[in-house]
């Protein structure tokens, strides 16, 4: 198939419809970003890569991060992990409050954010130093060079009450182990890892390939964690969007603040866009019309 002209094609005709969205504001350091930006890059397991707009520039990838700190918490805590955090999609934003309250301090998932700090909580068990070895898990998945904009992290610390709530509720109720400061620190510099479109497409393809690296053939996670991941991606990486996305899209995919979602079709390739304008879930507003535009053109769906 000639992705190339098929990511081309779409780039036009989404071009026209920004102005639609907005781009996220309640992190002070994001307000700046250029809301016209678009990119779109895709990575098959064969090693092609396909790119087109601003698929090459570094932007904030957010939650996307989320999938990253899974994977390393899976392979630190294994299945004890899920004692902590549940598996369900959660209907609600991102960042809520209420469901925590009547589920008593387990968070739904580890996509919306009380269910990512708890993986954090467990990652700083044992991890010595977290923040350099989330840099050098991203560089094995064959993306270097990235790195966090400490802007971006400083800026989510000083103004992240409701994440700060989230954590204090759940300590409340016995479900976080370490300090506020240790785990905002870890958090927000996991969201604030600055990436292409074209860096997230290469890391997130042993997700299409089964767990495994294609270009090094290392094992990331087996098989069936893998699959995990990639359900718990379809069911919640969307927040309370989670199903239109697989209903419009039909891909496992992940998206964050930034404007970036990530999606796979396994067995095949990843693909990355990134549009920041959001709509009011939080989620790229251009990104999902690409993607819905990819799946319908192509018919490369999981469905
Ligand atoms: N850093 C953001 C937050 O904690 C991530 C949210 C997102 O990308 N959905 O609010």
């Amino acid at each position: 198939m000639d992705f190339q002209s098929v990511i081309e094609d779409i780039y036009q005709e989404v071009l026209p419809l920004s102005g639609q969205g907005k781009v996220a504001d309640y992190i002070p350091a994001l307000q700046s970003v250029n809301p016209k930006k678009l990119g779109i890059a895709i990575e098959t397991i064969g090693g092609e890569c396909f790119m087109v707009g601003d698929a090459q520039e570094k932007f904030s990838i957010q939650s996307i991060s989320k999938v990253f700190n899974l994977t390393l918490g899976i392979q630190t805590k294994g299945d004890a992990l899920w004692q902590r955090v549940g598996v369900e999609p959660s209907g609600n934003p991102f960042n809520s409050l209420v469901q925590l309250e009547y589920e008593n301090g387990i968070p739904r998932n580890p996509f919306i954010n009380a269910g990512a700090l708890v993986v954090v909580d467990t990652l700083l068990d044992d991890l010595d130093r977290p923040n350099d070895e989330m840099l050098a898990f991203v560089d094995r998945l064959r993306c270097s060079q990235i790195d966090y904009d400490e802007v971006v992290a400083q800026s989510e610390k000083e103004t992240g009450f409701n994440n700060r709530a989230l954590i204090n509720f759940m300590r409340a109720r016995d479900n976080i182990r370490h300090s506020d400061e240790a785990i905002l620190d870890v958090y927000c510099h996991q969201c604030a890892i600055t990436m292409s479109c074209a860096g997230l497409a290469r890391s997130f393809l042993f997700l299409a390939n089964n767990g495994v690296v294609p270009s090094s053939d290392e094992r990331i996670l087996s098989s069936s964690q893998t699959k995990r991941v990639n359900a718990i991606m379809l069911t919640c990486g969307f927040y309370d969007e989670a199903g239109a996305f697989a209903y419009l899209v039909g891909l496992p995919g992940k998206s964050g603040v930034g404007g970036g979602i990530v999606a796979i079709v396994p067995g095949q390739l990843s693909i990355a866009v990134w549009s920041p304008e959001l709509n009011r879930h939080g989620n790229s507003l251009l990104g999902i019309k690409v993607l819905e535009m990819f799946t319908t053109k192509t018919g490369l769906s999981i469905f």
